[in-house]
C-alpha cells in the first residue's frame, strides 16, 4: 500500500468520512479513472447511461470498425494484451478488451448502468449529482470521462423522411438492415467512411460514396502477429514493452511532430507518402476528384489499406456533386442525378464541443458551465475549469487528439488528476480548481501555438472551433508529458 492509500485508509479508520468519487462514463477513460481511484482506496461510483462498458467501442458497431492506432500501444500500460492478432485491432476485440479489464480490475460492480447524469450542482466542498431516473447522491470529487466523439452529427437533408430505404448514422448502426447485394450509399469521407467503404463495397451490389471534401489517405497495412510472436509477448513482458516503445516513438517523433510544425520534414514525409498512395488510383479523373486541395494531416489523417482499392471497384461510384435532397428512391444531387439506394449511411462525424453536456453543471457561485463555455469549451491543460472545483476532465478540451493513443494520453491525464486528488486525501485542501488567470495564460499560449499547426493550413475539420482555432493540444507531445508529470500548484486555488 502506498502512502496515499494508507492516508485514505487511515482517515477512514480514524472515523472521518472517506472521500467519495463519481466517474461519469464507463468507456476507456471512465474505466481507467475508476481503477486509479480504486487503487487509492477511494469509494467510487461510475455512472453509465448505457447498458455495458466500452464508450465509443460500444456505440460504434459499423462494418469494418477498427482502430487505426497500433493495438499494443492502444492498451492500458497496466494491462497489456499479448493476444492482439494483428498490428491494428478490430472494434469488437477492443470492446472485449475493455470489458475484460473492467471485469478483472473490479470496476464492474462499481458501475450503475442505465443511469444518465443530468445535473451536477456544486455544494462546497463537493457535488450533488442527479440522474435521469431521479437518483441523487453527493460526491467529493467528480471525474468527467464522457468522451469527445460521442454525440453524432446528423445533418438534415430535405426529404429524408420520404426515403423508402434505411437511413442511419454510422454510430447508430441498424443491424436489422440487410447489406449484402444491396445498393448502399455513404455520406462523408472521414476515418469512419474509409473503413465503411473498404468493408461494404465487396458486399454491395452498387456502392455510392457522397464526398463533400476529399481526404488524404495514408497506406497502413495490418500484418498479423504470428503465434511465435504472441508466445514471446506472453513469456516476457519486456519484449512487449519494447514493442510498445517502438510503436510509440515512431508516432510521437513522426506524426505528433508533423502536425504542430507546418515546415517540419516529418510533415513533408507524410505528404509524400499520401501523394504516393494516391497514385494507386489509375483513372486520372477519379484521381483528380480524390485529390484534396489542402495539406495532408490538416484533417485527421485517414489510415487505410483498402480505401483506394475499394473505390476503384466497378460497383463503386464516387459522387462529388452536392447532395440536393433525399427522395423515396435515393439521393438526388445538384447535377440532377438520382442515385438509387436501399441503405444510406450518414458517416458525418460528431458534435465535438459537447464534452459533459447536455448534463447541466452548476459550479461555485452558481456558475453555469454553459455560460463558462459560451465561446467554446476550455480547460486548463485539458483537466480543470475555474469555478468548478473538484471536477476533473479526462479527454477534456485541448487534449491531444489525433492519430495517436488516446489511452496513453488519458493515462497521463488521470495520473495528473490523481495527484490533485491526493491533496484532498492528505487533507491539504478540501477543494481545488484552476485559477482564471492560469487558464487564460494557458489558453492564450495554446492558441498562439496553434498558428503553426497543420490544422490551420486551409481545411475545415473537427480539430477547429467555430472561429477556426485548433481545439487540440498545439504544443509538442514531450511538453504534454512534462506538463502531466505534476500539477503546478500555483496555478490552482485551494481551500
Ligand atoms: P469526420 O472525420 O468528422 O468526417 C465527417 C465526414 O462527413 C466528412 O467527410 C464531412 O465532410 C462529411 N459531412 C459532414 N456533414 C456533411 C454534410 N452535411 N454533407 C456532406 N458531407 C458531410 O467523422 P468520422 O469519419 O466519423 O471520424 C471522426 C473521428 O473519429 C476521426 O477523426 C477519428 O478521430 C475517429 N475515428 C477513428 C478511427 C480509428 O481507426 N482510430 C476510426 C473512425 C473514426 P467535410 O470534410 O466536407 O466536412
Amino acid at each position: 500500500m502506498d502512502d496515499v492509500s494508507e492516508s485514505a485508509a487511515s482517515s477512514h479508520s480514524a472515523g472521518k468520512e472517506p472521500i467519495r468519487a463519481a466517474v461519469i462514463g464507463a468507456g476507456m477513460a471512465g474505466i481507467l479513472s475508476a481503477i486509479k481511484l480504486n487503487e487509492r482506496g477511494i469509494d467510487v461510483v461510475v455512472f453509465e447511461k448505457g447498458d455495458r462498458v466500452g464508450g465509443t467501442w460500444r456505440e460504434n458497431t459499423y462494418p469494418g470498425l477498427a482502430c487505426d492506432v497500433a493495438a499494443h500501444w492502444y492498451t492500458y500500460s497496466f494491462a497489456r494484451n499479448p493476444e492482439w492478432d494483428s498490428l491494428m485491432a478490430p472494434g469488437p476485440k477492443i470492446r472485449e478488451y475493455f470489458e475484460g479489464v473492467a471485469r478483472d480490475r473490479g470496476v464492474l460492480p462499481r458501475i450503475r448502468f442505465g443511469q444518465e447524469v443530468v445535473r451536477l450542482d456544486y455544494e462546497g466542498p463537493g457535488w450533488r449529482l442527479a440522474t435521469a431516473t431521479g437518483h441523487e447522491d453527493r460526491f467529493d470529487v467528480v471525474i468527467v470521462a464522457t468522451g469527445v466523439l460521442h454525440h453524432p452529427n446528423v445533418p438534415h437533408f430535405d426529404g429524408v423522411e420520404t426515403f423508402n430505404g434505411a437511413v442511419f448514422h454510422s454510430a447508430r448502426w441498424d443491424h436489422s438492415v440487410a447489406l449484402d447485394g444491396k445498393r448502399i450509399g455513404v455520406v462523408g469521407t472521414g476515418s469512419t467512411a474509409a473503413q465503411l467503404v473498404t468493408a461494404l463495397v465487396p458486399r454491395a451490389s452498387r456502392f455510392s460514396l457522397f464526398q463533400r471534401t476529399p481526404q488524404w489517405v495514408m497506406h497502413r497495412p495490418n500484418p498479423a502477429y504470428t503465434e511465435a510472436e504472441k508466445a514471446a509477448f506472453r513469456a516476457d513482458p519486456a519484449t512487449l514493452d519494447s514493442l510498445v516503445q517502438e510503436l510509440r516513438t515512431r508516432t510521437v517523433e513522426g506524426y505528433a511532430t508533423a502536425v504542430i510544425d507546418q515546415d517540419s520534414p516529418q510533415l513533408a514525409a507524410i505528404e509524400h507518402l499520401c501523394q504516393e498512395n494516391l497514385e494507386k488510383v489509375r483513372n486520372p479523373e477519379l484521381r483528380r476528384k480524390l485529390t484534396p486541395d489542402y495539406r495532408a494531416a490538416c484533417k485527421r489523417l485517414v489510415m487505410s489499406d483498402g480505401f483506394y482499392e475499394a473505390i476503384q471497384q466497378p460497383n463503386a461510384e464516387l459522387v462529388t456533386s452536392r447532395i440536393d435532397r433525399i427522395e423515396p428512391e435515393g439521393v438526388r444531387t445538384a447535377d440532377g442525378a438520382l442515385h438509387e439506394l436501399d441503405v444510406l449511411v450518414l458517416s458525418t462525424g460528431f458534435q465535438v464541443d459537447r464534452f459533459i453536456r447536455p448534463t447541466k453543471v452548476i459550479g461555485r457561485g452558481g456558475r453555469d458551465l454553459d455560460d463558462a463555455w459560451a465561446d467554446g469549451p476550455e480547460a486548463y491543460i485539458s483537466v480543470s475549469v475555474p469555478d468548478f472545483p473538484n471536477l476533473f476532465l479526462v479527454n477534456g478540451p485541448g487534449s491531444p487528439f489525433g492519430n495517436f493513443s488516446a489511452i496513453e494520453t488519458s493515462e497521463f491525464q488521470a495520473g495528473y488528476v490523481m495527484q490533485l486528488i491526493d491533496g484532498l486525501i492528505r487533507g491539504d485542501y478540501r477543494e481545488v480548481s484552476v485559477t482564471h488567470e492560469a487558464l487564460r495564460r494557458f489558453e492564450d499560449e495554446r492558441q498562439e501555438a496553434g498558428r503553426n499547426t497543420v490544422w490551420v493550413t486551409g481545411c475545415d475539420s473537427w480539430y477547429l472551433d467555430k472561429k477556426g482555432v485548433p481545439t487540440s493540444w498545439t504544443f509538442s507531445y514531450d511538453r504534454f508529458v512534462q506538463e502531466m508529470a505534476a500539477p503546478r500548484m500555483q496555478d490552482f486555488e485551494t481551500q
